[in-house]
């Protein structure tokens, strides 16, 4: 009989008033790692440290982790007793210090529903999407963790009959459904980083929430791209997912039509299946699978550094709105409601084009473990707070009237 392998998903928590460190998540437990290993790497505030170290010491730390939890040892299993916290009773925090946040646009599904919308009447893809991942640079800063209320963001927008430019609270909040990978070891400047070296980059993945106001984006992002309509939040899940833990899901990629230019391929290239569940206040709305995905994590972070820009440790990715087959499976609001367009019926009779004050939006997943079991990724949610007003914000000055005739 082979001993369970666990897979030992990596967090920040706090006790109480305790600091925040770091430990694994073992059943409906913490396990203290700075404590359980006799390590000071994990006495610290974020995953970073430890992720600097590199992937033999990540492995290294996994295998020392199964063995304790494996032990039948009376002393072993004393110390593991001793350092272990119901999950109830801890909060978790930000596991990363991030350092560059990077989201791509990968899902040849979203990226063609993206284009029908935002573009009618025009070719849906544009030349470049089947040759490179096509990304954006985003906010590292306001990367949050779950849980954290998102507030509606104020933006300039302007309806396409119409002249008028309007500064506003968004109408058109949304969400993507995504998964961010997360650097632990990084770069030099003035190298790159190929497909197949993934893993020696690479810690781990999380669940990640893109919030995304479309209107805003709508009028600002011709033509550099994704700015404030993005900037105001990204949230992502507690518990990051070391790829060790993720072997079991691992897939062939979908084909891809050209095929990719030399510095794209690998020589084994391979994708991961995971299931999502996206919920609106607890009701199901749909399940995009990341097998779907055109691009594969490991070709994005090759064409991240292409051109020789490095890598850092916490430097975080999102693999873009995994959007999979059909409305099923859309990761985002925009398409499950063709931009508002189309609502979705929810149980009880309520109606969502985009996202209401008060909404909470929670994303799970699940991926096949090494060992025949399922590796639980957890959750990551959000919900909407109201915009900022000047009733109940009088620092707060949106120089109404918000509205002038644009030539
Ligand atoms: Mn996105």
């Amino acid at each position: 009989m082979t001993a369970p392998s666990y897979p030992l998903p990596f967090g920040v928590f706090s006790v109480g008033a305790g600091r925040p460190r770091v430990g694994v998540a073992v059943g409906d437990h913490v396990l203290d790692l700075a404590a359980a290993l006799d390590d000071p790497v994990f006495d610290n505030t974020t995953l970073n440290p430890f992720l600097a170290r590199g992937p033999r010491e990540w492995l290294a730390a996994r295998a020392a982790l199964q063995a304790l939890l494996n032990s039948t040892d009376s002393e072993i299993v004393a110390r593991r007793e001793r350092h272990r916290i119901p999950i109830a009773d801890v909060r978790m925090h930000l596991p990363i210090d991030v350092a560059d946040f990077v989201d791509f646009f990968s899902s040849l599904e979203h990226a063609s529903n993206a284009g029908r919308i935002l573009r009618p009447g025009e070719e849906p893809l544009k030349p470049n999407w089947r040759h490179l991942p096509v990304g954006y640079h985003g906010r590292a800063g306001t990367v949050v963790v779950s849980g954290t209320p998102i507030r509606r963001p104020w933006g300039q927008s302007k309806a396409p009959d119409s002249g008028a430019v309007h500064y506003t609270p968004s109408s058109k909040l949304d969400i993507e459904v995504e998964l961010g990978f997360i650097v632990g070891a990084g770069s030099p400047l003035g190298a790159t980083v190929g497909v197949d070296e993934f893993k020696q980059h690479v810690f781990g993945a999380v669940l990640l929430l893109d919030w995304s106001a479309r209107d805003i984006q709508a009028w600002e992002y011709v033509p550099l791209g994704p700015f404030l309509g993005k900037s105001f939040a990204t949230t992502i899940s507690p518990w990051v997912i070391p790829l060790d833990a993720l072997t079991g899901a691992e897939v062939t990629p979908v084909p891809q039509d050209p095929p990719p230019q030399p510095h794209l391929t690998g020589t084994a290239p391979f994708s991961y299946d995971i299931g999502l569940e996206l919920r609106l206040n607890g009701h199901l709305i749909s399940a995009p699978g990341f097998a779907s995905m055109y691009w594969t994590p490991a070709q994005q972070l090759a064409h991240m550094t292409s051109n020789g820009a490095s890598l850092r440790t916490g430097d975080l990715y999102g693999t873009g709105t995994i959007s999979s087959w059909d409305k099923a499976g859309y990761g985002s609001f925009m398409e499950l409601t063709w931009n508002g367009q189309q609502p979705i019926r929810l149980p009880g009779g309520d109606e969502r084009g985009y996202l209401e004050d008060g909404d909470v939006v929670t994303v799970s997943a699940t991926a096949l473990a090494p060992d025949g079991g399922r590796v639980d990724f957890g959750q990551v949610s959000g919900h909407i707070l109201p915009a900022r007003s000047t009733d109940t914000d009088p620092g707060f000055a949106p120089s109404l009237p918000a509205e002038q005739e644009s030539a």
